[in-house]
């Protein structure tokens, strides 16, 4: 059986890409609504660390000087705007006043600006320019939270949205599951395994080996550590050569037992245009559902309770 989930997720979200007009020069973009319906699937939380500094909009751009910005925080990298106005002590109080807001709004993931001193996590390459000296500072504290990070510019790929969502729901689902037997360790691994392997097989074999030496006795250190593995597992991204390999896998298997080609579902190929692709993706979701049977590629699914 597929597991569902039906309490809504919350995503804290960098506001410039909520539709706020909260760049410095009061650009922004609505990249949520490219989710389209999924959209009402989660509770959002707008932030924007500088304009909780106090910097306004408009306002100078800011830049990170002397390291970034985990560098900052430990007190040797500085916030300075054009005009080389120190802005770090501010920067410090918006970001910190931002995570709580984060904490309050209760919040599991969030989606963060590339490229940004501020918002920045990861070092993302976009049309061939490598993106800022991450993390920024807002991003620095992020990464020390128990958060699922993604970036901004894939909601706007309906492939690696639909990556990034699959991995995020069985995060969640996985975060918030107690575990306090082998029996449901075991039994958690099982639903997630497929899912792991295609995006780390080398780690997920490790796991896997790990698992089956464990003693008897399933101490809490070692039900966390396996928890915290598995966790960090999920935020990796897959790729699209992989997501095609492993679906055409599964859509074998199904059409066998579950005749997909009468419901006039195809096999997902790379040559189908990506939308195409994705709707594939779907119906094969859909269908475990309405069935009852795992999906492997996806096995925690998103169904509100009406
Ligand atoms: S990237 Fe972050 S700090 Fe910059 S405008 Fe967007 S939300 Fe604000």
């Amino acid at each position: 059986m597929a597991i569902i989930l039906n309490e809504k997720i919350r995503i804290g979200v960098s506001a410039c890409n909520a539709g706020a007009r909260v760049r410095w020069n009061r650009a922004g973009w609505d990249r949520i609504a490219a989710l389209e319906r999924e959209m009402t699937g989660f509770i959002w939380t707008p932030v924007c660390p500088e304009v909780m500094s106090g910097f306004g909009v408009p306002r100078e751009p800011v830049r990170l000087s002397g390291g970034n910005g985990s560098d900052l925080w430990a007190g040797a990298a500085r916030m300075k705007n054009r005009s080389g106005r120190d802005l770090t002590e501010n920067i410090r109080a918006g970001c910190r006043e931002c995570l709580q807001a984060l904490e309050r709004a209760e919040v599991e993931a969030f989606v963060f600006m590339e490229g940004s001193p501020s918002c920045g996590v990861y070092r993302t390459t976009l049309k061939n320019r490598r993106l800022g000296n991450p993390p920024g500072v807002f991003g620095a504290l992020l990464l020390e939270e128990d958060l699922f990070l993604i970036p901004a510019l894939d909601l706007e790929s309906p492939i690696k949205w639909w990556d990034w969502r699959r991995r995020l729901h069985a995060f969640c689902w996985l975060k918030r599951l107690e575990i306090d037997s082998k029996e449901r360790m075991y039994s958690a691994w099982h639903h997630l395994k497929f899912l792991c392997q295609e995006v780390d097989r080398p780690e997920s074999q490790r796991i896997g080996a790990w698992l089956a030496g464990l003693p008897k006795r399933l101490s809490q250190q070692t039900a966390g550590e396996w928890k915290s593995a598995t966790l960090r597992l999920l935020r990796k991204p897959s790729t699209f050569r992989r997501i095609t390999a492993v679906m055409q896998k599964h859509y074998a298997h199904y059409r066998k037992h579950f005749n997909l080609e009468a419901d006039g579902i195809e096999a997902p190929a790379a040559e189908l245009s990506k939308y195409k692709f994705v709707e594939q993706l779907l119906a094969m979701e859909k269908r475990a559902v309405n069935e009852g049977y795992d999906f492997e590629g996806a096995p925690v699914l998103f169904r509100e309770k009406r």
